[in-house]
């Protein structure tokens, strides 16, 4: 027997029309990539996304038809996400930090027809614009005054947003089509081959929004000041934009503007109280901060720090707790994973540990969120149990996962129960407390046992010198391989090789000591924000150990 509800699809245009007419006066902030900062509102969005819509119907996308981004977090992508996908076109955010071939090649794998573009990347668009097989018009996201002069683009495909978006009517009736219908497409930085295509879908996009809104996932209410410092070219900005619209937060969005400096003027101005975003963020606000100790953060009224694409390290845990009076947490997931999987919220039984204990318990990932379901399988397949000391690949199902790749890339991932491989390795412990221990392809095997790079780098963030650590296997004729620690100094701080050894020998078991330390002055990143270990591995293969055992 049927239940007798209504029937009605979970469309992303609900969101906005919610936003603009329960919330309609609640602000979105921006700084704009042209300099200053704007404000609007919630209703001037919904406005906004009615005139993309009208704009996008005028160029001619239909229903299914990609359109791309090359932008930076502004109410003007934010109109964007909504109008787009609202239509039933498909949003494709291009991450502007892949090398450019890899952006021609996203591009025309997603066939996408029209490029929206923030004026800062002009020369990228200028220079790639020829090798778009599919883009038929190319609008930057400014007004006249600004319009960048973009050489490689005939003059009748290159628009302005004010004059194509800003002449529009603002009424649009949302269309309503299967909610199962693609939404918006997001490219892995594939640290190997080809970047592959992750394809949301209304309802993906809608229940996951519905999740990270809850209390303990990401807690976002009408009351919520959020600085998104985390890039709407990365996996939804982690729900938030949709999360946002759904409760009326008020949203604050720093542009390209991510030095310490600026984040910190826009966080004491907008009176933020949350917000997301890589670790490397807060490391260049904490930098900023070191510079200035007339500075009290605690001014600042932050309550949340939420972190994920990386491991949170407890110094950071601390220096949140300690300056900010706020509380850091982390989330894990992938682009593949919408990207919310799971949330290091305590649990109430916890409100009775002392400090150091629930500062422990943050470095672990987090406990799974309803719609995900976890395991943690052997090489060969079995489950392992979840008693916080057994290993194994983390494989996720649920109605906001990957199925594959776009356009068949990659191949089937599904096992026969229909969960998807993370590439991810960790333990999970009796609460349901996930603790990555490894990527499955940066694990140092030493002597047959396992080393967690992850741990290393942690306990290394510790020691007061060290801005930023990474820890990789390297060759070694006895043990197989060795951790060699590779370390980014902080400012006005010096530290030995011994220092740092030193130091690490009351944190970690003996036999995981790092072989050596050696010293940059920066390391390399990935598109994401990651360590790029690949390099480091390739970059230090011959590096001879100063303690071969
Ligand atoms: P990429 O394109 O580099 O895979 P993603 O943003 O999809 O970019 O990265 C997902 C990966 O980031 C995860 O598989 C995991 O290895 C890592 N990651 C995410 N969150 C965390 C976290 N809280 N702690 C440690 N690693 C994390």
């Amino acid at each position: 027997m049927l239940g007798l509800m209504q029937d009605r699809p979970l469309m992303i245009s609900s969101l906005i029309e919610h936003a603009a007419a329960f919330h309609g006066d609640t602000e979105i902030v921006s700084r704009l990539p042209e300099g200053p900062v704007r404000r609007t509102t919630w209703r001037d969005i919904g406005e906004r996304a009615k005139q993309v819509a009208n704009a996008l119907a005028e160029l001619g996308v239909r229903h299914g038809d990609r359109v791309a981004t090359l932008a930076w977090n502004s109410d003007r992508h934010l109109a964007l996400y909504f109008g787009v996908s609202g239509t039933g076109a498909v949003m494709h955010t291009v991450n502007p930090r892949l090398f450019p071939e890899q952006i021609s090649y996203i591009v025309n794998h997603a066939e996408d027809r029209v490029l929206f573009f923030d004026i800062t990347f002009a020369p990228l668009v200028s220079g790639l614009a020829s090798s778009f097989d599919s883009v038929e018009y190319f609008v930057a996201m400014t007004d006249r005054e600004h319009m960048p002069d973009v050489p490689g683009i005939p003059a009748d495909r290159l628009l302005c947003w004010e004059d194509v978006i800003g002449r529009q009517s603002t009424h649009y009736e949302w269309p309503e089509f299967d909610e199962c219908s693609a939404s918006s497409l997001c490219y892995t930085s594939g640290t190997t081959g080809n970047p592959k295509g992750v394809l949301y879908s209304h309802r993906s996009t809608m229940l996951h929004t519905l999740m990270a809104a809850a209390r303990d996932t990401i807690d976002i209410h009408s009351g919520s000041v959020i600085l998104l410092v985390v890039p709407m070219f990365h996996a939804n900005a982690w729900g938030s934009p949709y999360t946002a619209a759904m409760v009326g937060a008020k949203l604050v969005m720093p542009g390209p503007h991510l030095d310490g400096e600026s984040v910190y003027q826009l966080m004491k101005a907008e009176g933020v109280n949350q917000s997301q975003g890589v670790p490397t963020v807060w490391m260049m606000l904490f930098a900023y901060l070191d510079e200035h100790p007339e500075i009290d953060a605690h001014e600042l009224g932050l309550r949340y720090a939420g972190t994920g694409g990386a491991a949170l390290p407890l110094s950071m845990i601390e220096r949140f707790e300690k300056d900010f009076g706020a509380e850091a947490y982390q989330g894990w997931g992938m682009t593949e994973t919408s990207p919310l999987c799971v949330v290091g919220r305590p649990l109430p039984k916890h409100d009775a540990l002392d400090p150091a204990d629930r500062r422990s318990l943050r470095l672990k990932q987090g406990r799974g969120i309803w719609g995900v379901e976890i395991k943690i399988v052997d090489d060969d397949g079995n489950r392992l149990p979840w008693d916080g000391r057994a290993f194994g690949e983390v494989w996720v199902r649920g109605p906001w996962i990957a199925s594959g790749y776009y356009r068949g890339e990659g191949g089937d991932k599904l096992d026969g129960e229909g969960f998807f491989p993370t590439g991810d390795v960790a333990t999970i412990d009796p609460d349901g407390y996930l603790q990555l221990v490894d990527r499955t392809k940066d694990v140092i095997k030493s002597g047959g046992e396992w080393v967690s790079s992850i741990d290393l780098e942690n306990a290394a963030m510790g020691h007061p010198a060290i801005a930023e650590a990474a820890v990789i296997g390297v060759p070694h004729p006895k043990w197989q391989e060795r951790p060699l620690l590779v370390a980014v100094l902080r400012k006005g701080h010096s530290a030995t090789r011994e220092d740092i050894l030193e130091f690490l020998a009351e944190r970690v078991v003996r036999w995981w000591l790092p072989d050596d330390v050696v010293f940059v002055d920066e390391l390399p990143h990935t598109a994401t924000g990651k360590v790029l270990k690949i390099t480091l591995r390739e970059q230090y293969r011959d590096h001879e150990l100063s303690q071969p055992e």
